[in-house]
């Protein structure tokens, strides 16, 4: 990696399989960065316990689980960093720096603060560590220095608190950290299959690493157009969480499905058939390289170690810079 390239970073939480939202929305897209930019892309394992810290018995297999899915869709540890969270501690030491300055009123108007505790009623989140992590997620990119982040649009709040928070740093001791910019992904949000955004919180997620044969029957039970209640009735493809899918995974098909849908000349069933191939067709060599990758234990757990290594270079320059500033040196 040279100077010279603009440095993004990114992370994936562990909270189970990636799904194809994961891939649309982040992994496609880091796929294509790594290609020309300086990447650190890693598994951000310390912000899964701000949701799940009371249930871990799944956390060391899903860390494992989204490393294979991340390399089987295209990260190239030749091309990026690929690291875990955790095996980095100055993302932590960074953090807990960054608490000392951060307003509680900040981060308490996070929009998805509120919404998340609604969303996930089920969890005691009213935690020091789930108020607290954007502050965590601001150290993971001050950490870097990285110029760019990529992210949905429901992310831009805490970009944005991301840059307040860096702005608030360099006015008190010393500019040290860049503003980070958003580079908004292509595809921010790929329903789930019950039209609504897909989440693993919501049950409706299709895992790149679902056999055919599931695929098959998620997409089977995918809720369509509600007024398309016979065959005959002309469908309203914009209104379908179906037609999306077509839109993203086969853009060729876009315009046949449409016309005939609206003319009542293709049903549910078959429309969904033909997306279930579609989608098994797509995740093929996803499926064939994790295949090789779980015989290989041994090389995942050296990539994640390589790449934590190359990491922590850059890391604890930065946290030595800004505690230099602080005056802790
Ligand atoms: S035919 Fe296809 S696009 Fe039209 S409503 Fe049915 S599933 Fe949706």
């Amino acid at each position: 990696m040279t100077n010279d390239k603009l440095r993004i970073l990114s992370g994936i939480q562990p909270t189970g399989r990636l799904h194809l939202g994961n891939l649309i929305g982040a992994v496609e897209n880091w796929v294509e960065l790594q290609k020309e930019h300086d990447c650190y892309f890693f598994i951000a394992d310390y912000h899964a316990l701000t949701t799940s810290y009371a249930d871990t018995k799944n956390l060391k297999d899903d860390i494992r689980q989204v490393a294979i899915d991340l390399l089987a869709a295209g990260v190239a540890p030749e091309k990026a960093v690929l690291f875990k969270q955790s095996d980095v501690p100055e993302h932590a030491e960074l953090h807990l720096l960054l608490s000392m300055l951060t307003p509680l009123s900040w981060l308490e108007r996070v929009p998805s603060y509120k919404s998340k505790i609604e969303e996930l009623k089920e969890k005691d989140l009213g935690t020091y560590g789930f108020l607290g992590y954007p502050v965590l997620q601001a150290a993971d990119i001050l950490i870097y220095k990285a110029r760019e982040v990529p992210v949905g649009e429901d992310q831009l709040p805490h970009l944005e608190l991301t840059r307040e928070i860096a702005r608030r740093f360099n006015n008190l001791y010393q500019d040290i950290f860049p503003e980070p910019k958003a580079a908004l992904t292509r595809f921010p949000l790929l329903p789930g299959t019950d039209g609504r955004k897909m989440s693993k919180s919501y049950q409706n997620t299709i895992a790149i690493s679902d056999p055919p044969e599931v695929v098959g029957k998620k997409v089977g039970v995918m809720v369509t157009d509600p007024a398309r209640v016979r065959r005959q009735d002309p469908g309203h493809p914009d209104v379908c969480p179906v037609y999306q899918y077509y839109k993203i995974f086969a853009a060729k098909r876009q315009e046949t499905v449409a016309k005939e849908c609206r003319a009542a000349a293709r049903g549910c069933v078959e429309c969904k058939k033909e997306l279930a191939q579609i989608l098994n067709e797509y995740l093929a060599p996803i499926h064939a390289a994790r295949i090789e990758l779980e015989k290989e234990p041994k090389l995942l757990e050296n990539i994640l170690k390589n790449g934590a290594q190359r990491a922590r270079l850059v890391a604890a320059a930065t946290l030595a810079e800004a505690k230099q500033a602080i005056g802790l040196a």
